[in-house]
């Protein structure tokens, strides 16, 4: 048995009978709520498939990838995490299968396991624990809270739920076991059903895993003797029947996780004290300003993955945040970048008071955000490109306004005359796909009296990155020359972060990746201020 020095709590949140119910949600909303009553608490996502991280799957397959401060390309949950909790996460803070098995495979060569035959159990789930414990090393955190990725009784996730199980058995009451399940309400017999839960718990069971709470997903309140069935059949009480009920917005979960006292059955079941009251007196103050907006603002949202909200996660939710600063609803319409390119396309555009165009990589829907940046350019329409959406910016002022015909990146047009975006030199050698971008948090000197200096009120800023390609800096000077200003480079190496249109009411691109900075706590100011000057054009149009 081993012996961790640590009083650390370890908290595990499984998921049963569907994916998608929100374990992400719930780990953030716990986190917050330790938070509130004074503890300290990170979470972690360990995610059952073989990529070493997200960084090479396309957002079709996973949604968003989310980039922390130390450069890990990482699953879209630790972008809850930190916003919620205003607490930066990192590489430790998201494992996949992938990484277990590399870190076991090169350690294997290393012969740090000579003479043994290396197997699933126990060195994979030795990596598991470790990758676990690593957390709660130094006792930097009260709580580490693990989601599990997946559905319990996947094959992948067999291994995850072992190194619960022995972790449980060495920790005893340092450990608890959340599991998430579905109770669906079937309209035909007009009642919620328990049995999915039932089934969800016995395969825990099975895997010698038995679950301290149960937090039961459902679009209809449990009663009591919902409560009291799904206690009794899956030996829990019934205060650990936790309901978690549908709701519009996300932003709300933690205040339903308090009155369900979900902090209250971990505090107790890890025989902490529960100290004072959560004080989410700021929390609530979001909330009711997010509920009651004095007016609306219809924002383009422009990218090539709009049919699927996850891809744009951290955007749309810096969104929520900046909306809500500025006590307004950003009405967001997403605008399909290829939809653009059609002869009418660009009516799409019509109703909207801002335009944002899209991080992302390739040629397809690439000339849609050009026209789009051009729309927003000619007509005053504030305008926000991040990351690829800075770079088509460039693009479409170098053709438009310098008249340098087939200006593009190489990134799409390897042999372009006007290469204004260029492969970065650093890049130039680098073969492998996986997490070799410039990526994670650098430094950016911002030109004063620029209108990123005033809304950022300081010289000097950090945000994180995720690109290969870069501004060219011999096209500056006629970019300069004709209104476009670089008014953020970095410091060490001058490269162009930021560029900015000074005659334009709002034309702000960025290199870097701002949405990943934008928590409930502290909106980003870019989007705050993009979502006011948003609001300014629709009251001129009036
Ligand atoms: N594809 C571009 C590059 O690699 C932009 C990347 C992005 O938008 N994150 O530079």
């Amino acid at each position: 048995m081993s012996t961790v020095e640590s009083s650390t709590k370890y908290i595990f949140v499984t998921g049963g009978v569907t994916s998608s119910l929100g374990k992400g949600i719930i780990s953030a909303s716990l986190a917050k709520l330790l938070q509130a009553r004074g503890y300290t608490a990170t979470i972690q996502k360990l995610d059952p498939y073989i990529n070493i991280d997200p960084g090479t799957l396309n957002p079709y397959e996973h949604g968003e990838c989310y980039v922390t401060e130390d450069g890990a390309e990482t699953d879209l949950d630790l972008g809850h995490y930190e916003r919620f909790l205003n607490v930066p996460t990192s590489q430790a803070n998201n494992v996949t299968t992938g990484r277990i098995y590399q870190s076991v495979i090169e350690k294997e060569r290393r012969g740090d396991y000579l003479g043994e035959t290396v197997q699933v159990i126990p060195h994979i789930t030795d990596e598991i624990k470790h990758c676990i414990k690593l957390l709660g090393e130094g006792n930097k955190y009260d709580f580490v809270i693990t989601e599990i990725g997946g559905t319990v009784g996947d094959i992948e996730s067999l291994p995850y739920v072992e190194a619960i199980r022995q972790l449980r058995w060495e920790l005893g009451n340092r450990c608890v076991v959340i599991h998430l399940t579905l109770v669906p309400y079937l309209a035909a017999a007009k009642e919620l059903k328990t049995k999915p839960t039932q089934h969800s718990v016995k395969t825990m069971q099975e895997y010698g895993v038995q679950p301290d709470i149960l937090v039961c997903r459902t679009e209809r309140h449990l009663n009591e003797g919902i409560r009291s069935k799904i206690a009794l059949f899956c030996n829990v009480s019934k205060e650990a029947v936790i309901e978690s009920i549908d709701t519009d917005s996300i932003y709300k979960v933690p205040l339903l996780m308090k009155e369900e006292k979900l902090d209250l059955q971990v505090l107790k079941k890890t025989k902490m004290s529960p100290n004072c009251m959560p004080d989410l007196h700021k929390w609530e103050l979001f909330l009711n300003r997010l509920q009651n907006p004095k007016s609306t603002v219809k924002i383009a949202l422009v990218g090539k993955y709009v049919e699927l909200m996850d891809a744009y996660k951290s955007i749309i939710e810096s969104l929520i945040h900046a909306g809500t600063s500025n006590e307004c609803k950003v009405d967001l319409k997403m605008v399909h970048s290829e939809h653009l390119e059609k002869p009418d396309g660009l009516q799409l555009l019509d109703d909207v008071s801002g335009v944002l165009v899209a991080p992302g990589f390739g040629e397809r829907g690439i000339e849609g955000k050009i026209k789009a940046i051009e729309y927003a350019r000619t007509n005053n329409i504030p305008f926000f490109g991040i990351c690829l959406g800075m770079q088509c910016a460039s693009i479409e002022f170098a053709r438009n306004v310098l008249k340098l015909n087939d200006a593009h990146s190489t990134e799409v047009m390897p042999d372009s005359p006007h290469p204004i975006i260029d492969i970065m030199e650093e890049q130039k050698k680098i073969d492998l796909k996986g997490g070799t971008m410039r990526l994670g948090a650098y430094k950016c000197e911002l030109e004063e009296g620029s209108k990123v200096a005033a809304i950022y009120h300081t010289p000097e800023i950090s945000e994180r990155h995720r690109h290969r390609y870069e501004f060219n800096t011999h096209y500056l000077k006629a970019f300069e020359e004709n209104d476009m200003k670089a008014s953020g480079k970095n410091p060490d190496t001058g490269l162009v972060e930021i560029i900015e249109l000074e005659s334009h009411p709002w034309f702000v691109g960025v290199q870097f990746h701002p949405e990943y900075k934008s928590t409930v706590a502290e909106p980003h100011p870019l989007f705050v201020n993009f979502v006011k000057a948003a609001m300014e054009f629709n009251a001129s149009k009036k």
